[in-house]
């Protein structure tokens, strides 16, 4: 047997990892997963479940991600970080945790190279296609039965979050009282300052935008009042990426994918505890900007649009609400909380456009002027 190919990993003076998988690589990292292969050092494998007997054929996924993920034998997925970092991976409890939970990926492995996760490895779902795109076709047909169901889906994720596994035994957290509101009031108010600054007038060519926003400011801030005040609900172990991306849509229905957290907030485990209510005004605004896309791009009436995403959002909450309150667990939304959310939200849009992406900024600053007109 030809012994397997490994993906390149680099190490520079300063310590950061780079890893390159190569055409091939994959298809034959999972070949030797399936044969139980020793891998070379120093990589190594967690197994979460054995992996299935099929054909290598690989294929990269190509639609805008972070990570470089690729599709081998139309049966599994493998998510590449090209840039590794050392320590606890933040998706790894999570996958675990959520072993029984039928609604995402099944995870096979976790493939290291000394001890920094280097990828990890699920199942593909048939003919999927995410929410970048399904949903962008629901707003320019005007289809809104998919948001009861996604606001379910979300319900059902944050139940399985919150019922106790070997993995995280105590995955329910009860409000301190004082120290979390000051991190969530102020972390959030942080995010609104770096958005201002960011998005002036003296740094985006498009001044009318900076203007538009400074001149909110203050509405802004008193919209983030909320987080400031005592956490009335339990903390849970969010998603924390929660957006309509991230939900696939394929053969077999919706499932969620990709625990790897938010890009823009530091993850420790401190972080991974939330309110509900943060994931849910996520995925609450990403149909906000899912008709900002369908106004940019496609042929669609802006008030039909605009229509779209108010009776959308509000399946959807409605939808989450009554799944929570079937399972007897009201008590992890907080409502009061998902509008400062939303507004922390579209800040840290904003902050990511400024940084990474200047072109997103339409869609942040059209849902803000669409909810303070
Ligand atoms: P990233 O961290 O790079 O965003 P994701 O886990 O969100 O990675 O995956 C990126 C994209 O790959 C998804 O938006 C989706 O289009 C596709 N994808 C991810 N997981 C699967 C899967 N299990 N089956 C089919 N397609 C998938
Ligand atoms: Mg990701
Ligand atoms: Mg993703």
């Amino acid at each position: 047997m030809e012994p397997s190919r490994w993906p390149h990993v680099a190490e520079a003076s300063d310590g950061t990892l780079t890893l390159v998988a190569a055409e091939g690589v994959t298809s034959s990292v999972v070949r030797a997963l399936a044969d139980g292969a020793a891998p070379p050092p120093p990589f190594s494998v967690r197994s979460f479940a054995p992996l299935p007997a099929a054909s290598y054929e690989e294929r990269p996924i190509t639609v805008d991600q972070t990570n470089h993920s690729v599709i081998v034998g139309e049966s599994v997925v493998v998510k590449w970080f090209p840039r590794p970092v050392r320590g606890p991976h933040p998706a790894l409890g999570p996958l675990a945790h959520l072993a029984d939970f039928a609604r995402t990926a099944r995870p096979y492995a976790a493939i290291f190279w000394e001890d920094a996760p280097v990828a990890l490895v699920t199942a593909y779902l048939p003919d999927a296609r995410d929410g970048w795109e399904w949903c962008v076709d629901e707003a320019v047909r005007g289809g809104m039965e998919f948001a009861a169901e996604i606001g379910r889906l979300a319900a059902e994720l944050h139940l399985a979050m919150a019922t106790p596994s070997r993995t995280f035994p105590d995955p329910v957290r009860l409000p301190p009282a004082e120290a979390v509101p000051v991190v969530y009031g102020k972390r959030a108010e942080e995010a609104l300052d770096a958005a201002l600054a960011l998005t002036a007038s003296e740094n985006v060519a498009d001044s009318a935008d900076g203007a538009w926003l400074a001149a909110r400011a203050a509405v802004l801030r008193g919209e983030l009042v909320p987080l400031a005040l005592p956490v009335r609900t339990p903390l849970i172990r969010i998603h924390g990426d929660l957006h309509v991306g991230q939900i696939l849509r394929w053969r077999g229905g919706y499932a969620v994918v990709d625990f790897d957290g938010n890009p823009t907030v530091a993850a420790d485990d401190a972080e991974a505890f939330q309110p509900a209510a943060r994931d849910l005004a996520q995925l609450a605004t990403s149909l906000d900007h899912v008709g900002q896309v369908a106004i940019r791009r496609r042929t669609v009436d802006p008030a039909e649009v605009a229509r779209w995403v108010t009776i959308t959002r509000s399946e959807l909450v409605g939808a989450y609400t009554a799944a929570l309150d079937e399972a007897g667990r009201a008590e992890l939304l907080d409502r009061s909380l998902l509008r400062p959310f939303e507004i922390e939200q579209e800040c840290r849009e904003l902050i990511y456009a400024a940084r990474h992406l200047p072109r997103w900024r339409y869609a942040p600053m059209g849902v803000l002027r669409s909810w303070f007109t």
